[in-house]
């Protein structure tokens, strides 16, 4: 097989059905930006978007937004704008607080359903090397809960074994986020019904990335972020999923205001929200809410069937131009090689992982590193470019070849890696 050059990049570039999409972020000038996995880039409008809600909303029509500009039903139009990227109906997601938070609303709703309907049950069934967050979550709530539950850590392939008659509820992530393998959803959301469980699925590395079909799958409860593969901005608003059959049943403990069935009744006591807005605690940050539209904006408008394709197309790129260019560089890919079990990124090991990657971001390739020893790097396919694939390893390899990862300042230790 003949080596690819860059050319070849550039004709792929050309016959790029997405490449215009581009058009629509900010991206620094002399910048490869791998790191849409973790914080998605700017779209241009999220300045229009900000000026509209700071300055005319906020600045202009102050208190009297929250009816003017309707900011007090964000999170569920924001949610139905969401929904349909995540298979989704409309009335089935909110946008709101953050995926942890979520996570801890619909693991209790889920436990408060078992309770009735199969008390003796206290298994959560979850991934051990999941992103720490969800699985923290799931500790604290057991404490609160009277240390009665319990975890059984189970990870790839072994999933489904331990899903038995005797499981609550089953928690995971679709899309790993250190290596990118994805889970089945749909054999395992079967399996977890066949036997009398309930399903939550963490979105955050799927959602926008590719498509998603939650109510395909019969799937219970789902949380995920917007600041990802959604480009909502830094530490925008999260969004969860209650499926229909579930809303006014399965209920969640952060019972405040906004999820009340008449919140500006102001009642003594609580009643939920028969809706998806049960899910809801209280007053949200509307400025970053906002701006969530704008990234949800595009990702909508895009095709996600093309998204995923491309995506994988230049996760393979990447892995093939690795093997070509750096082949003795002692890398290890730890991703899936196959593109269709793998999401949007490609990690990669390395025994001076960290210090590779800082001295690629010095030169203006942007991943990020993962303990031990993993270098991660995210094609959001929306403004990722086969070039900029090509470009990345070739700076990569300059970088290996000249010992450049050696110098000091790139094995000195940032707080966020
Ligand atoms: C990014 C990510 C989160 C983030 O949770 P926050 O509450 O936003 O800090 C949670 N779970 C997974 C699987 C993630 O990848």
């Amino acid at each position: 097989m003949t080596q690819l050059t860059r050319q070849d990049c550039e004709r792929l570039d050309q016959d790029d059905a997405l490449a215009a999409v581009r058009q629509e972020f900010d991206l620094p000038e002399n910048t490869i930006y791998l790191n849409g996995n973790s914080l998605g880039a700017m779209p241009k409008k999220a300045l229009d978007q900000a000026r509209q809600t700071v300055i005319n909303e906020w600045g202009q029509d102050l208190i009297k937004s929250w009816n003017l500009h309707d900011w007090f039903s964000l999170p569920q139009r924001l949610g139905d704008q969401l929904a349909p990227l995540i298979g989704a109906d409309a009335g089935e997601v909110v946008v709101t607080d953050s995926t942890g938070i979520n996570l801890f609303k619909v693991l209790s709703a889920a436990l408060m359903s078992q309770q009735q309907a199969h008390p003796q049950r206290k298994k959560i069934v979850m991934e051990g090397s999941n992103f720490p967050t969800d699985n923290y979550t799931a500790q604290g709530l057991i404490k609160l809960l009277g240390d009665q539950h319990e975890i059984v850590f189970a990870e790839g392939e072994e999933i489904v074994e331990v899903i038995d008659d005797s499981v609550a509820v089953v928690c995971l992530t679709q899309v790993h986020y250190k290596t990118g393998r994805i889970l089945d959803m749909q054999a395992i959301t079967e399996k977890t019904h066949a036997c009398g469980a309930l399903s939550i699925w963490d979105l955050c590395h799927s959602a926008g990335a590719m498509p998603v079909e939650l109510n395909a799958c019969r799937v219970d409860f789902a949380v995920g972020c917007t600041y990802k593969y959604l480009n909502g901005g830094p530490g925008s608003p999260a969004f969860i999923f209650t499926a229909k059959r579930h809303q006014g049943k399965a209920l969640q403990p952060l019972t405040g205001w906004w999820g009340h069935a008449a919140p500006f009744a102001f009642e003594r006591d609580y009643t939920p929200a028969d809706n998806i807005s049960q899910m809801l605690s209280g007053t949200q940050p509307i400025v970053s809410l906002a701006m969530t539209a704008v990234g949800l904006d595009i990702s909508v408008r895009a095709d996600m069937q093309l998204v995923r394709q491309k995506s994988q197309q230049l996760g393979d790129l990447f892995i093939r131009l690795l093997a070509e260019r750096c082949g003795d560089c002692q890398f290890r890919v730890v991703s899936p090689l196959d593109a269709a079990q793998r999401g949007s990124q490609v990690a990669i090991a390395h025994e001076h992982g960290y210090a590779i990657m800082q001295a690629m971001i010095a030169r203006g390739v942007i991943g990020d590193f993962r303990a031990p020893d993993i270098l991660r790097v995210g094609f959001s396919a929306l403004y990722v470019s086969y070039t900029d694939v090509y470009d990345a390893v070739d700076i990569l390899r300059d970088i290996m070849d000249n010992d450049i990862w050696q110098q000091p300042e790139y094995n000195r230790r940032h707080a966020v890696t």
